[in-house]
């Protein structure tokens, strides 16, 4: 994936009522999030301007065969960043803007998303571990979201301390994968810089504006990771201070 969006329905949500700190955990990540991906747009809009020899699936399609790929198959898909690698289909999907285009930020992206095929050919341990971690988040986030429902609808459930528990747990699992996913997210951009320095395709100048793009596109994850870290804490506090 190239940049991660907030999901605020379930993230805005404080079991038990909001208090002050927690509106200010959530301000402040809600605000740095949208800085952030505001930054990687205008950056990302910025490198469009400049332009490469090759389009964005020309630059997936060498990195993938000098790597030694041969069973990848780089497909365009439609919206804007909606780049991603999937390891079962095993495509490297390109958003319609990268697959065609020939542009420094069509490259970044590009190989980035081959970053993520080099992880899955090498069996890099932190990409297994976050696919391993895949269902139990998706079932640990329709379970908040139930309980979110629940309690939304002024049911007096998240008076109890055992269900305070549950969505700590929950949480937790979310949690864990925001974190495992950023070395994942900087490994797959690593690799691409080292192939586009390799390849000769982008000169030094281009070379650091590729790297400034995959920065923004990491902070996205790192913004993401710290607010719902914070929120965990927070959760955890009030769990810990209920007393019956
Ligand atoms: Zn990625």
């Amino acid at each position: 994936m190239f940049a991660q969006t907030l999901h605020l329905a379930q993230v805005g949500y404080a079991p038990g009522g909001f208090s002050p700190l927690y509106l200010v955990i959530l301000g402040a990540t809600f605000l740095a999030s949208m800085l952030i991906s505001g930054m990687l747009k205008r950056r990302f809009s910025e490198y469009s301007q400049i332009p490469l020899s090759v389009t964005g699936a020309q630059v997936a399609e060498a990195m993938l065969r000098q790597n030694g790929i041969t069973d990848v198959k780089v497909i365009s898909v439609p919206g804007q960043l909606t780049d991603h690698y999937d390891p079962v289909q095993k495509t490297v999907n390109l958003s319609e803007p990268v697959y065609h285009v020939n542009s420094v930020a069509a490259a970044a992206v590009a190989a980035h998303e081959c970053g993520h095929a080099l992880q899955h050919q090498q069996a890099y341990v932190w990409l297994g571990l976050r696919s391993k971690m895949v269902p139990a988040v998706q079932l640990s986030s329709k379970l908040l979201n139930y309980i979110m429902i629940v309690g939304l609808l002024g049911v007096g459930l998240m008076q109890s301390s055992t269900m305070l528990w549950i969505w700590v747990a929950l949480f937790a699992v979310t949690t864990l994968f925001s974190i495992v996913t950023l070395p994942v997210e900087f490994d797959a951009s690593r690799r691409a810089l080292v192939w586009l320095e390799s390849s000769g395709l982008a000169a030094s100048m281009e070379h650091s504006k590729a790297e400034n793009a995959l920065f923004w596109a990491a902070m996205t994850y790192v913004a993401a990771a710290v607010g719902s870290v914070a929120q965990l804490l927070y959760f955890l506090m009030m769990a810990l201070g209920r007393r019956d």
